[in-house]
């Protein structure tokens, strides 16, 4: 099988994920923070030494910034309904995920918050930054958007965003499900208040690993509270990061495993990644467009305004259809609405969704090659 589902999950992992989940099965078993014991607190280094090498990795102050979660899903949740104020009102975009899209829309029919999704203009960030400017209101008291869609591979000025909510002084947090180890990003350069991270994505970590980083953990409201190993004789939550947001066992082999996931990423190097997994999108896009028989919705998948990944369908087929074919031909894509609905009400695929390819670091150009031959092989009938 050729796997191209990367923006799903990523698979394969690199060796060495495994590897160091093996090894903390092994020899990091104990509760770590919970101990006094000499195998407690190894597990503990070992454990705070994946989150400094998350801190440095996206740009956030120190390894305290640094919660692990289960999925970017679970982090996103934490910031949305840990930040919103009772009658207050959020700015989003019109490409979020449902991630995004379900905390707000459950706030608002709660009476809680209403929002705004800006009408995002893909290759115009004047454009697009004048739409955002516009969403702001007296009362907005977060701004969540998405640093690449999902289904277009669409990037957004989040450099920009940040800084006009600073000027508002509304945080922003920035959804990184498509760009965490795919394109370069830093809490510090570009100004992010909140960073949600999937850990098996871009990151290379298992599934069931993601992060959130904070620049401002106390301001949150907790979803989970409970026990961290410290100040135990106060029934309150504490307010430090990451306690605040690590009550109950951690996930230890997911943690150490997207350690060695993130260190892959940085000794590949990302911007390495980004241009080689943009010329191979880009390579299908070219093949596609000259053929005539595919339907493109967006332009060239390239940098600095798509992420590699592109999604497409074939004329008269549904995208569960052509994806259920891929498949018999040896190709795992996502088909569908990729949990994205408002993303798709975007380009007008609603109706049928489309077909998304997405390539990663194990993907190389005799696989996209076959897959532009399979996909235009499926067109011709
Ligand atoms: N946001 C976006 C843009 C995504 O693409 C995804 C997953 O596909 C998520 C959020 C949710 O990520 P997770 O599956 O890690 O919860």
């Amino acid at each position: 099988m050729i796997y191209l589902d990367n923006a799903a999950t990523t698979y394969p992992k690199p060796p060495q994920v495994s590897a160091a989940m093996q090894r903390a099965l092994r020899m990091y078993g104990a509760n770590p923070g919970r101990a006094g014991h000499r195998m407690s607190l190894r597990t503990a280094e070992a454990v705070f030494q994946v989150r400094e090498r998350a801190a440095r990795f996206f740009g956030a102050p120190g390894p305290e910034n640094v919660a692990f979660v289960m999925n970017c899903t679970q982090a996103l949740n934490m910031v949305i309904k840990g930040a919103v104020k009772q009658g207050g009102h959020v700015v989003t975009s019109c490409l979020e995920h449902n991630a995004v899209m379900r905390p707000l829309e459950t706030l608002r029919r709660r009476n809680v918050i209403t929002y705004t999704e800006v009408q995002v203009v893909p290759g115009d960030n004047d454009a697009t930054m004048d739409a955002f400017r516009k969403a702001m209101q007296e009362d907005t008291c977060l701004c969540v958007c998405t640093h690449v869609s999902n289904v277009w591979g669409i990037r957004l000025p989040v450099e920009r965003i940040a800084a006009l909510c600073h000027a508002y002084q509304v945080p922003i947090c920035v959804d990184c499900a498509q760009s965490a180890g795919i394109l370069p990003i830093s809490m510090a350069e570009n100004g992010i208040d909140y960073l949600c991270a999937p850990g098996h994505k871009g990151l290379y970590g298992p599934m069931g690993t993601g992060l959130l980083l904070a620049l401002n953990g106390a301001s949150l409201d907790t979803l989970i509270e409970g026990g961290t190993g410290t100040a135990s004789e106060s029934l309150v939550q504490p307010e430090e990061m990451p306690e605040r947001f690590e009550s109950g066992t951690a996930n230890v082999p997911g943690i150490l495993g997207l350690g060695a996931g993130i260190a892959f990423v940085q000794r590949m190097g990302i911007q390495n990644l980004y241009e080689k997994e943009s010329r191979l999108a880009c390579g299908v896009y070219d093949r596609f467009k000259r053929s005539g028989k595919v339907e493109l919705y967006t332009p060239r998948p390239e940098p600095p305004y798509f992420a590699p990944l592109l999604s497409f369908n074939l004329p008269d087929m549904d995208s569960e259809e052509t994806a259920a074919k891929l498949d018999r031909h040896g190709f795992a894509v996502r088909a569908g609405l990729h949990c994205a609905p408002r993303a798709h009400a975007f380009y007008g695929t609603l109706d049928r969704g489309a077909v998304r390819m997405c390539p990663s670091a194990f993907t190389g150009r005799a696989q996209t090659e076959a897959f532009a031959d399979a996909v235009l092989q499926i067109a011709g009938g």
